[in-house]
């Protein structure tokens, strides 16, 4: 075993752990009579909060609650300073060039429909979105409206028995009638990191515009938009360790300032007549109405969390782990991993011989570890692999190289716990 990992703000994982609340309360089971402790594998669907988000999201309820940009009072300036300055955070976070390229929206599904409804309002049935076939719902349904909506024509990168892109098809895939490319940056189902740069080059070199999910990536690995050079970013407060409700679109400012808005109301308007209106500046024209304040000054406090653990610190210790697992796992007997050995991240979906996969969620369940079984949200990928659904556990910092073998353990036992009750 090597020495003990020391992040960047000088913590073991020990008391990294410290900081997250739920790490430390005892999970009570129906029908068992002594409290046990959480294996929290299920980062993927939702991340645990540190102890600074929840309170600064409590203490904007407490202390500085009140409606923003259109108070003149003290209180309201407050909180429009947190809602505003974390906005600023949101901007250094993922190098974006300017604040007003950064909106605040529910969640990824919603950015993404965002774009499909207001970008995509202009394509019509000569126009075509490229996407790829592991798509997660929330990057491939938007699309299915708008393909209903305007005739626009929906193609797809294939993804091989591997969990990758087959992406040597990208060049006989994307023609002079590709209006979009919308590409996951990191598989939810294979944990695969796609090769995005490549995508963004040759998408560019065609003048066609490309909209990156970054659910998955943006609590993993530093992000810089401008490096990327894609048009449109997507990502989830709630998975980079922030409170749930908040959702973040980045989007080029050139292509934002052309769009129309997404949803009207208040705050999104300059001048309103009873037969038309004028809109606000970005970001505030896609800000239709009072937003979640609270929530974004506890995104705010999870930005500030992850700057001090530092991301060559979270990769380096996230990847040692997940290799970790990758090889602890695939070492199982009758079990079955997605997904490349190589290029991927935390996110491990697996089926077992014997065993259906829910069958094996619960059985975990009653030993406190926490993993996902279903189809994903990625119902497409999942046919393609002739499998209706998977188990999946996935990794985050907080996690450790004991709880993994404490998974192992008991998936072998619930293994051999089926195979003897047939
Ligand atoms: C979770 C997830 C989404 C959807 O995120 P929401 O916060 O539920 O909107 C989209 N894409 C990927 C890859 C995801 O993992």
């Amino acid at each position: 075993m090597v020495a003990e990992w020391i992040f960047a703000n000088g913590k073991s994982v020990g008391e990294i752990r410290e900081d997250f609340p739920i790490l430390q309360t005892k999970l009570t089971l129906v029908d068992h009579d002594d409290p046990i402790d959480l294996v929290y594998l299920d980062t993927a669907a939702t991340a645990q909060k540190p102890l600074k988000v929840i309170q600064a999201e409590a203490r904007y309820y407490r202390e500085q609650n009140a409606n923003i940009h259109r108070a003149l009072h003290t209180l309201g300036e407050t909180a429009t300073a947190l809602y505003e300055g974390s906005r600023d955070k949101v901007q250094a976070f993922i190098n974006a060039e300017h604040r007003h390229e950064i909106i605040f929206t529910r969640n990824t599904t919603e950015s993404i429909n965002l774009v499909a409804s207001s970008f995509g309002r202009s394509f019509g049935p000569e126009d075509e979105i490229l996407l790829t076939e592991m798509e997660h719902h929330s990057n491939l349904v938007p699309w299915q409206l708008l393909s209903e909506q305007t005739g626009c024509k929906l193609k797809f990168i294939p993804i091989s028995p591997g969990g990758e892109l087959e992406l040597e098809k990208l060049d006989e895939l994307l023609t002079n009638k590709t209006a979009l490319v919308g590409v996951v940056h990191i598989s939810n189902i294979f944990g695969t990191v796609n090769d995005i740069e490549q995508i963004i080059s040759k998408a560019h070199s065609m003048d066609i515009p490309v909209l990156i999910d970054g659910a998955q990536s943006s609590p993993h690995m530093a992000i810089d938009v401008q490096q990327l050079d894609c048009d449109f970013f997507a990502f989830s407060s709630h998975k980079l360790y922030g409170p749930m409700g908040i959702g973040i679109l980045y989007g080029k400012e050139k292509l934002l300032e052309k769009m129309p808005p997404y949803m009207g109301g208040g705050d999104m308007i300059r001048s309103v007549k009873l037969t038309g209106s004028t809109w606000n500046d970005l970001p505030w024209k896609f800000e239709a109405g009072t937003p979640n304040v609270g929530g974004v000054a506890g995104f705010g406090a999870a930005i500030d969390y992850i700057k001090e653990l530092s991301f060559d610190s979270i990769c380096e210790y996230e990847n040692m782990l997940t290799e970790y697992a990758r090889k602890s796992l695939s070492g199982i007997k009758n079990i079955k991993i997605y997904g490349p050995s190589g290029h991927r991240a935390g996110v491990f979906s697996f089926t077992h011989n014997d065993l259906h996969p829910h069958d094996m969620a619960q059985f975990l369940d009653r030993y406190g570890i926490a993993v996902r079984a279903g189809h994903h949200c990625a119902q497409p990928a999942m046919r393609k692999l002739k499998v209706s659904s998977m188990a999946r556990a996935s990794l985050a910092f907080y996690n450790t190289r004991s709880e993994i073998d404490f998974l192992v353990e008991k998936i072998i036992a619930a293994g051999e716990y089926f195979n003897n009750g047939i």
